[in-house]
């Protein structure tokens, strides 16, 4: 099994991203879990081949699955059944310990609630991963400036998280995300705690990372769950979620209309991504798939 030194992620360089095509294999993923006695089915069938670069959406209504999905592409989760393999690495073969070794390095996540730490001010926040990581304090700091001024708030490093706007506590959250230059970033419905307005902002902020950093050295894959179609931009890849399965798997051409507002797959009229799957008619909110 491969165990990377700390210094890797700050070597690596643009060439090696390029030459590593799939970032994410995931093979007939299923994930249950047990709630009495109950089993629910929360992941179906799910294949699917992530290329580096791409921005991936996975919409769908609420209890279809989006969270657990997310969770399994960020190694938060293990599959019931299935194999994820991240960089070529199988997720199934590593410890615990192994596990959030890679994750720190390789997966930077994206809260709905921020999640920043209160009594730490912003630019602490972001250093905070790259102290985990091991990078020597005199790099930290100059990265962390940098990492604030792509997300717009330069000269806000010294506030802490109550002095700043929702909107800004996210944009922290995003620097943090991205202060050990992972391959991935995931996102759980990042505008969830945002206005319309601040929330757009914030998936701009995304896409722009996601199309060219700062330096241009390195751009991540992202991987974002939403129920909120208007969080759509065009050319980003949607994938639809109905009770664990997918339902299409799509490049956003721009045509909000072919979404309902919760993201019901069953009036996507794009590609199917399993034509023997029709898209589900089931109106009931919860969708639970309770065997
Ligand atoms: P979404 O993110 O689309 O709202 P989730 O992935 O959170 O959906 O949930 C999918 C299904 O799995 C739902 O039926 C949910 O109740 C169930 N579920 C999610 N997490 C757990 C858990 N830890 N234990 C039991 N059931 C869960």
């Amino acid at each position: 099994m491969r165990r990377q030194d700390d210094c890797i992620l700050y070597q690596r360089s643009t060439g090696d991203l390029m030459s590593e095509q799939k970032l994410l294999i995931l093979k007939n993923l299923e994930k249950e879990y047990i709630q009495g006695t109950a089993r629910i089915h929360a992941i179906q069938h799910v294949s699917l081949e992530i290329e580096q670069g791409e921005f991936l959406v996975i919409l769908g209504r609420s209890g279809s699955g989006k969270s657990t999905l997310l969770s399994l592409i960020g190694g938060l989760e293990q599959p019931t059944k299935g194999s994820i393999i991240l960089n070529g690495q199988e997720l199934g073969q590593f410890s615990e310990d192994e596990l959030a070794i890679l994750r720190r390095k390789e997966i930077g996540i994206v809260f709905q609630h921020f999640h920043l730490m209160e009594a730490m001010t912003a630019i602490d926040n972001v250093e905070l991963p790259m102290l985990i990581a091991g990078l020597p304090r005199k790099d930290r700091r100059p990265w962390a400036i940098e990492l604030l001024n792509m997300v717009g708030l330069s000269g806000r490093g010294s506030h802490y998280s109550n002095e700043l706007s929702g909107g800004e506590r996210q944009r922290v959250g995003i620097a943090r995300a991205m202060a050990n230059k992972p391959d991935l970033i995931i996102a759980d419905e990042p505008t969830g705690d945002l206005d319309s307005a601040r929330g757009a902002e914030i998936i701009d902020l995304l896409h722009d990372i996601n199309q060219k950093n700062g330096d241009g050295s390195w751009a991540p894959t992202i991987v974002m769950v939403t129920h909120d179609v208007g969080m759509l931009r065009e050319g980003m890849r949607v994938i639809t979620l109905s009770d664990g399965k997918i339902q299409s798997d799509e490049i956003f051409d721009g045509d909000y209309e072919r979404f309902d507002p919760l993201g019901n797959p069953s009036v996507v009229t794009g590609v199917s991504y399993n034509s023997d799957n029709p898209a589900v008619q089931d109106d009931d909110e919860t969708n639970l798939n309770i065997s």
